[in-house]
């Protein structure tokens, strides 16, 4: 470690001693479910993802989830841990983080009432709402098999060679369903007063301490903040909290929020490190190590959280998907090249919904590290990129990380494209992040970039290239509508709007409901304010509170009133949104409500006039309504930029879509990002 880094990160990086066993530092990995787990012929991939993470100086990791048992579940044939043959495949993943120097657990997770199959079994018979299955209620002997199943997992995953388990006791699994009483109705010892509710995460560390012996990490994930009404009370945390510390627990990690909570907790748009209040609550109740979680990416913030007495340990799961070598940068004072985890979703946690192998948006060989490799290149290739938005950067610096000669050309006077736009969207300030690392990254690649450059086809031509790049990216689609001409001053692009060549007026009608609808409409509710860098409001505008004063931590949100009135419209029918990310969608539209923005779906545009636009409903053109406002912003999606291809075909230059240039149509950064550093592994 170098002494500037030491001296940067001094309690991040300490060591912890955990008396049979130290931790190198104090950043744990937390579960992230990968898709990977569920196949042990995918365990080799498994391996390779666990190592990188362990070579990047991670101090402990966890897996993601796997059953005890079949009734544990998340879904059918989701991976499990209950043989001594299964515990022999994990070898591979436990040898190959060894190798590193790396620690790593599995984690134990039971979904109970969660489970998306017939066979899930809960402490009584109620459905949750996010799954369709009611759950089997549990007899006393039953209860006692699921204790059983955690303890032999506990004794597999030693066998299996992993440093420790980490029981899953948050995020409203089957532990959390015991815990309150509108889960819990039972009437046995495991059910009624809280003691006797707590019964069933103390026994399973109790039972699993006594099997597993001394020297094995036993780390806790408890539920600081359940976010649900009938969520536990504070007294009722730190009893639960004291009673597995007692039972022998090694440390204690944190989990924020039920699934079913209607609180985001890890979304972009949550403030960085916004739920460390709370494992500060708890510092002071237990002596075994507390870990804090949620929305903290950078080593700075983590620095902060610990050095603040917040925590003494820094869970951070996803920033390993964007960076496996997060750890060993911040130890070498290079934070700067961190590749930031921007809190999107896109391309974890919404594919994990989709049942796809989970990756990142800003680092696409996440999960991919035995197929996606920047080797050397065998020839040095002049390699000219025209575009810096996330295509054309991720594939100039990829392509110049394989030593290739690389040219990139924007227009504009900084990196980045439509991102320079995404990032004043309140709640997105972290796609700043995307460009300082791009920025650090093209310097320390040896990109020769050309800014302030609109580049021909001659001056292609001319440069000699043995390849071209074209992620010129898009145009907003123009749209036709009686009365615009007319009336030109009314319309309005989403450029103009995010870029501020254009002011907007009291009142606004947004044509188009997709992504960029949705943040415009974003950015002209809040007007240029954003609760994600103000906690305290953002708590208010979610009705997150204090589970000391209110149970479960959740209050009414009381939101800030709208900066103006806004309509956001779309022709097709059915609830604006439904293209929103999985995991996110919901946040966005629940966010918009709070704001009184207005949907209608099932529009026709008919005309643009002094007063405003007049929609029609449906294929018979009924109901017109006039919807009265001062401006309309046409967001209604975009167009392929790609003129200079013909000309570089026909000059017989080697030519390359990538991005928006290649395809406008469902055009994201996981894709543009995906495509460009695919094409450069190759060149
Ligand atoms: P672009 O980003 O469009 O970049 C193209 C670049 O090419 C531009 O910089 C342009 O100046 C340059 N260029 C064009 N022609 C020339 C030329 N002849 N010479 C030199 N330079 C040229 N995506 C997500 O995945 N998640 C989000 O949350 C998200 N939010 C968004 C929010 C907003 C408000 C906007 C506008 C977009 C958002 N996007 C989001 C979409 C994402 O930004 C785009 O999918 C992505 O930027 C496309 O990348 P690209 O490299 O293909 O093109
Ligand atoms: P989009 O998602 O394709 O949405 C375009 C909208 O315009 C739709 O609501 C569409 O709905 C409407 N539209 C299309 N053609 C029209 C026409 N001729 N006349 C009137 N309306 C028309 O595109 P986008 O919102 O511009 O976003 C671009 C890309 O950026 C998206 O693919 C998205 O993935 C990405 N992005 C993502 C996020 C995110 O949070 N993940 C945020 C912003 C952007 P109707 O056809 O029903 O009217
Ligand atoms: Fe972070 Fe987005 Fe990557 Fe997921 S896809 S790890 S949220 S940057």
């Amino acid at each position: 470690m170098n002494a500037v880094a030491a001296s940067t990160y001094p309690h991040l990086l300490a060591p912890l001693d955990l008396g049979f066993t130290r931790l190198k530092n104090r950043v744990l990995m937390g579960s992230m479910h990968t898709g990977l787990e569920d196949r042990a012929k995918n365990f080799p991939r498994l391996a390779a993802y666990f190592a990188e993470r362990a070579r990047g100086g991670v101090g402990l990791m966890v897996t993601g989830g796997f059953a005890p048992n079949v009734a544990g579940w998340v879904s059918p044939f989701a991976g499990r841990l209950t043989t001594s043959t299964a515990a022999r495949e994990h070898r591979v993943i436990t040898d190959a983080v060894h190798a590193e120097d790396g620690k790593i657990a599995l984690q134990i997770l039971h979904a109970g009432r969660y489970g998306y199959h017939p066979l899930a079994v809960s402490a009584s018979r109620v459905k949750s709402p996010i799954s369709p299955f009611a759950p089997r209620a549990l007899s006393s002997r039953g209860v006692e098999q699921q204790i059983r199943a955690y303890v032999r997992c506990a004794q597999l995953s030693r066998e299996a060679g992993y440093d420790g388990v980490e029981v899953m006791g948050s995020e409203g699994y089957f532990i959390n369903q015991f815990l309150v009483t509108h889960v819990n109705k039972r009437e046995d010892r495991w059910g009624g007063a809280y003691a006797n509710r707590m019964r069933l995460p103390v026994e399973i560390v109790s039972r699993m301490r006594e099997a597993v012996g001394r020297d094995f990490i036993i780390i806790y994930r408890i539920s600081l903040l359940d976010l649900i009404p009938d969520g536990q009370t504070w007294d009722e945390v730190v009893m639960l909290a004291k009673g597995v510390e007692k039972a022998g627990a090694t440390i204690l990690n944190t989990g924020i929020g039920w699934h079913e909570a209607r609180v985001p907790t890890i979304a972009t748009s949550v403030p960085r490190a916004a739920f460390t209040w709370i494992t500060q609550k708890l510092k002071s109740e237990v002596s075994i190590p507390l870990c804090t979680t949620n929305r903290i990416n950078a080593p700075e913030v983590a620095e902060q959280v610990l050095a603040s007495g917040h925590a003494d340990m820094i869970s951070m799961a996803r920033p390993f998907l964007a960076d496996a070598d997060f750890v060993n940068k911040a130890a070498r004072g290079q934070a700067q090249d961190i590749n930031t985890c921007i809190g999107c979703n896109q391309a974890c946690l919404d594919h994990t919904f989709k049942l796809k192998t989970a990756t990142c948006l800003v680092n696409p060989r996440a999960c991919h590290e035995t197929e996606l490799n920047y080797t050397p290149a065998a020839r040095k290739k002049k390699i000219a990129v025209v575009g810096a938005g996330p295509a054309g950067l991720a594939a100039s610096t990829v392509a110049a990380e394989r030593g290739h000669d690389v040219h990139l050309f924007d227009a504009a006077s900084a990196i980045g494209g439509q991102f320079n736009m995404a990032k004043l969207i309140p709640g997105k300030e972290e796609f700043h992040e995307t460009l300082r690392y791009f920025v650090r990254k093209i310097d320390s690649t040896g990109v020769k970039l050309h800014l302030d450059t609109t580049m021909t086809a001659d001056a292609l031509l001319a440069g000699g290239y043995d390849e071209i790049l074209l992620a010129t990216g898009v145009t907003p689609r123009r749209i036709r509508i009686p009365g615009m001409d007319e009336h030109a001053d009314k319309v309005l692009s989403y450029v103009d709007v995010l870029t501020g060549q254009a002011k907007v007026g009291a009142r606004a009608a947004l044509i188009g409901a997709g992504g960029i609808g949705f943040d415009v409409a974003e950015f002209l509710v809040h007007e240029g304010h954003s609760p994600t860098l103000d906690l305290a409001e953002w708590m208010k505008e979610w009705g997150v509170a204090d589970p000391a004063t209110f149970r479960g931590g959740v209050v009414r949100p009381q939101p800030s009133a709208p900066a103006r009135e806004v309509f956001l419209l779309q022709r097709k029918a059915g609830k604006p949104g439904a293209g929103l990310g999985k995991t996110t969608g919901w946040i966005h539209r629940a966010s918009l409500q709070a704001k009184k923005v207005q949907t209608r779906s099932g529009v026709n545009y008919e005309s643009v006039d002094a007063r405003g636009l007049l929609v029609s409903y449906g294929e018979k053109r009924e109901k017109a309504e006039l919807i009265e406002v001062d401006h309309i912003v046409i967001c209604a999606g975009q167009e392929p930029r790609r003129e200079l291809q013909p000309s570089l075909l026909a000059g017989g230059a080697n030519v390359h879509l990538i991005g928006g240039a290649d395809k406008a149509a469902e055009l994201d950064a996981k894709r543009a990002i995906d495509q460009g550093s695919r094409l450069a592994a190759r060149l």
